[in-house]
C-alpha cells in the first residue's frame, strides 16, 4: 500500500483497480506505436507508466488524507453492485471498505467526501447497495460538490449514455442531507485546499495539501496519466473542453514543478507520485527523489 507523509498529513493510496489501459481509449488518435515513440523521447515513462507493448499502466484508487483531526477520501473509484456499460466496472464485487479499514479507515471514521469532478470512476463509494437502495457509504461525512460540477451533471448524460453516474452516486448522497456545494477554491482546513482546475470537466478540481512547509497535490484527471507531463498539450477525449484543459495543464505546472511538490497522480501507475521537474518542452516526475515522503 502506497502512502506518503506531507508535513503533518499523511496521504494513503486505496486502490480499487490497475489494469494496463489501451492509449484509444484515453486519448483520440494516440496508438501504441506513438506511445512506445514517446517513451524513447521521455524514457522516464517507462517501465511504470507503460509496458513494453505500449498500454498505458493506471490504476483507479482513492486517497485518503489524515490532517487536522479530518479523514478526507478524495475520489471514491467505481464502486460496488453498479450496472455500468464498461465490463471492466460493471456489477464489481471488490474489497475496497475492507482494505480501507484495514488502512484504519472505516466508513465511519471519514470526515470528507471531495470527487475532483463526478465522473464514473470517482464518484462510485459515494454510495453502496443497502436493501435495494443506494445509501451513503459514509454516514459521517460531509460530501463536498463543487456546484459549477454539480449542476452540469445534473443535466447532461453520463460519459456512457446508459450508466445512470448521478442518480446512482450523487443524488443519494444530496438525498441524504449529506451534500455540501462549494467553489473550486474552496479550503477544508489550514492544511487542505482545492485548486480549480477546469477543462477535464467544467468544475473539475485538483487538491493542495501544504504542511510544515511541504506540499503535495493530488491531480485528479486534468492529468489522465504521466505523459501528459511530458506532453501538456495531449488532453484525453474525455475531456469536455479540451482546450481549456490544455491551457489548465500550461497554466498550473510551471508552479507545481518546483522539484518539491509532490505531485500524486489520480490514476498513475505505481510509483504515482513524485517531484515534478522541467524536462525539455514539457515536464518529467521524479519519484526517486521524493523517496523520504513516502511511508
Ligand atoms: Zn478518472
Amino acid at each position: 500500500m502506497l502512502s506518503w507523509n506531507v508535513g503533518s498529513a499523511v496521504v494513503t493510496s486505496i486502490v480499487e483497480s490497475e489494469t494496463p489501459t489501451s492509449p484509444r481509449f484515453l486519448y483520440e488518435g494516440l496508438t501504441k506505436q506513438v506511445v512506445l515513440d514517446r517513451a524513447v523521447e521521455s524514457t522516464w515513462l517507462r517501465p511504470h507508466f507503460v509496458d513494453d507493448d505500449g498500454f498505458l499502466l493506471q490504476k483507479i484508487q482513492c486517497l485518503v488524507i489524515e490532517v487536522d483531526g479530518l479523514v478526507i477520501a478524495v475520489d471514491t473509484c467505481v464502486g460496488n453492485d453498479k450496472p455500468r456499460e464498461n465490463e471492466h466496472w460493471n456489477h464489481l464485487d471488490g474489497p475496497f471498505l475492507a482494505e480501507l479499514a484495514e488502512a484504519g479507515y472505516p466508513a465511519e471514521s471519514v470526515t470528507h467526501v471531495v470527487c475532483t469532478h463526478l465522473h464514473v470512476d470517482h464518484v462510485g463509494w459515494n454510495t453502496r447497495m443497502v436493501d435495494g437502495a443506494w445509501v451513503p457509504t459514509f454516514p459521517n461525512a460531509r460530501y463536498l460538490f463543487v456546484d459549477a460540477e454539480y449542476r452540469h451533471w445534473e443535466d447532461e448524460q453520463s460519459l456512457f449514455p446508459t450508466d445512470d453516474v448521478f442518480g446512482d452516486s450523487v443524488a443519494p448522497i444530496a438525498a441524504a442531507g449529506l451534500a455540501d456545494h462549494i467553489e473550486p477554491d474552496h479550503r477544508l482546513s489550514p492544511s487542505v485546499g482545492l485548486a480549480s482546475t477546469p477543462g477535464h470537466t467544467p468544475g473539475h478540481v485538483s487538491v493542495v495539501i501544504e504542511s510544515d512547509g511541504q506540499r503535495a497535490i493530488i491531480t485528479g484527471d486534468m492529468t489522465h496519466h504521466p505523459l501528459q507531463l511530458a506532453d501538456p498539450s495531449v488532453s484525453s477525449k474525455f475531456d469536455t473542453d479540451p482546450d481549456q484543459a490544455r491551457a489548465t495543464r500550461e497554466a498550473v505546472f510551471p508552479d507545481w514543478a518546483d522539484g518539491q511538490t509532490l505531485v500524486i497522480g489520480t490514476h498513475f501507475g505505481t510509483p504515482t507520485a513524485g517531484f515534478l521537474l522541467p524536462d525539455g518542452d514539457g515536464y518529467r516526475l521524479d519519484w526517486d527523489a521524493a523517496a523520504d515522503l513516502r511511508r
